[in-house]
């Protein structure tokens, strides 16, 4: 058992505590309140003091492609044009990488999450087994939602359930306590209606989480509602066979089935007031990812709307091609600054609204808030101590403003998952930095010749 205190305890789904404490016993919180009142009723316990900071629940993450950090800053110049960044992300992917670069890639990407208070990612693989295994060697909490391959024909539906399947199968024997598997059908135009409806049916049978990148881009809207585009132009290039369905992104999934799993749907940008309906209606949940969709010039999802009409929502980094930094309190500071901007009519979104995304929101975003998320006796102790020490973060007359308005990622001075600390004060033990440095940075150059 041990006792943790700090100047500033945030529970996330209660108050902020003024010097409080929060008591961890076998991996798990038994209680929370003033370091005071813990110290009188367990006088023995050891002490861990965080002088000048503050403890709250890790961030969890619930929208990363890790296996891609490599790629970070590589394809930047390509940003206006998100089709085309797509494929030649996919492309660089698949012809410069190998199963070795991917692992490392998304090891680095694992252990960035880490030093930035990342306790829980939601992380897309198409090598799922790289982000797997760097979840679980970095001892990180998680769900590993193994990708589609590009597959928006019905007809070959069945051979491309069969290999998801199989993968599936692979992975799931080696699920831990803290690291699960789910399912990505990537999105509504790369995933045909049969396959759709096979994962839904999939899903169901074997308990699979289900997350789909939806809604994202206009270009998607386009080619959807049979409105033509890149995308369209793309398809009739390479003579893919597939019909545009003449519905909006979320109209779309609903009407293909997939909205009965209550998926995790990545950025949302284009959703409409409809959409947002159906997503509220089907219990269907929203990872938000400002900063991607401001890179790419997707524009601002509706946040305060997703909010009001009572979704779910989490916080996603993306990747790192697409932000390029995995700091969670930057993402929670741009949610709430972009929401702002985007619409003053709607209501301000507080700092402890965009801690909430940034921690419990995105806890039941994947559907782990019986578990993790919030600091409360029974969840999993996966915390972390955010310095509030250096004087541009003083004075703090207001602790959540202070951390999302005023602090980032390097603030981070210990992450614990399930009672163990993976990092502190700049070291993740048992992790070899310099091979790993080296290692990017060969990759990196492999990289850009390639290009
Ligand atoms: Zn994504």
């Amino acid at each position: 058992m041990r006792l943790l205190t700090a100047d500033h305890v945030l529970p996330v789904s209660s108050p902020p505590i003024e010097d409080g404490g929060v008591l961890v016993s076998e991996g798990r919180i038994l209680a929370v309140g003033s370091a005071a009142d813990l110290r009188q009723d367990h006088p023995d316990v050891p002490e861990d003091r965080f002088a000048g900071s503050a403890i709250l629940p890790g961030f969890v993450n619930c929208h990363s492609h890790l296996e891609l950090t490599v790629l970070r800053g590589l394809l930047d110049d390509l940003d206006h044009d998100f089709a085309s960044w797509l494929i030649r992300l996919t492309q660089l992917r698949a012809e410069t990488l190998s199963d070795e670069d991917i692992a490392d890639s998304a090891l680095a990407g694992a252990l960035e999450g880490l030093k930035a208070g990342v306790t829980c990612f939601g992380d897309i693989g198409r090598w799922g087994l790289a982000g797997f295994e760097a979840l679980k060697s970095t001892g990180l909490r998680g769900v590993l939602f193994q990708e589609t391959e590009f597959s928006p024909e019905n007809a070959t539906a069945e051979s491309d359930l069969a290999a998801l399947l199989e993968k599936i199968g692979t992975l799931r024997e080696a699920e831990t306590e803290k690291v699960k598997v789910g399912i990505s059908p990537h999105s509504p135009y790369t995933v045909s209606p049969a396959l759709f409806e096979r994962l839904a049916e999939a899903s169901r049978e074997k308990g699979l989480k289900v997350t789909i990148h939806a809604a994202e881009s206009d270009a998607e809207q386009e080619l959807l509602t049979g409105r033509g585009g890149f995308f369209a132009k793309i398809f009739e290039q390479y003579g893919v066979r597939w019909t545009p369905p003449g519905k909006r992104s979320i109209e779309y999934l609903s009407s293909a089935g997939i909205l009965d799993t209550t998926p995790l749907l990545a950025h949302c940008t284009k959703a409409d007031e409809n959409e947002i309906r159906l997503i509220a209606e089907s219990g269907s949940k929203i990872a938000h990812c400002p900063k991607s969709n401001a890179k790419f010039g997707h524009g601002v999802a509706p946040l305060s709307r997703f909010l009001v009409s009572g979704i779910e929502v989490g916080l996603g980094t993306d990747s790192m091609v697409s932000n390029n930094l995995c700091d969670m309190l930057e993402e929670a500071r741009f949610a709430a600054l972009a929401a702002r901007i985007a619409s003053a009519s709607d209501r301000f979104i507080q700092p402890s609204e965009a801690l909430k995304l940034a921690t419990l929101g995105g806890a039941e975003a994947l559907g782990l808030a019986g578990e993790t998320g919030s600091l409360e006796p029974g969840k999993a102790a996966d915390l972390i101590a955010v310095s509030l020490r250096e004087v541009s973060r003083l004075p703090v007359n207001d602790v959540e403003s202070a951390l999302v308005f005023a602090s980032g990622a390097g603030d981070v001075e210990m992450t614990m998952v399930a009672g163990e600390v993976l990092y502190r004060d700049g070291e993740c033990p048992g992790a070899d930095a310099d091979r790993l440095r080296a290692r990017m940075n060969e990759i990196g150059s492999r990289l850009k010749e390639a290009l």
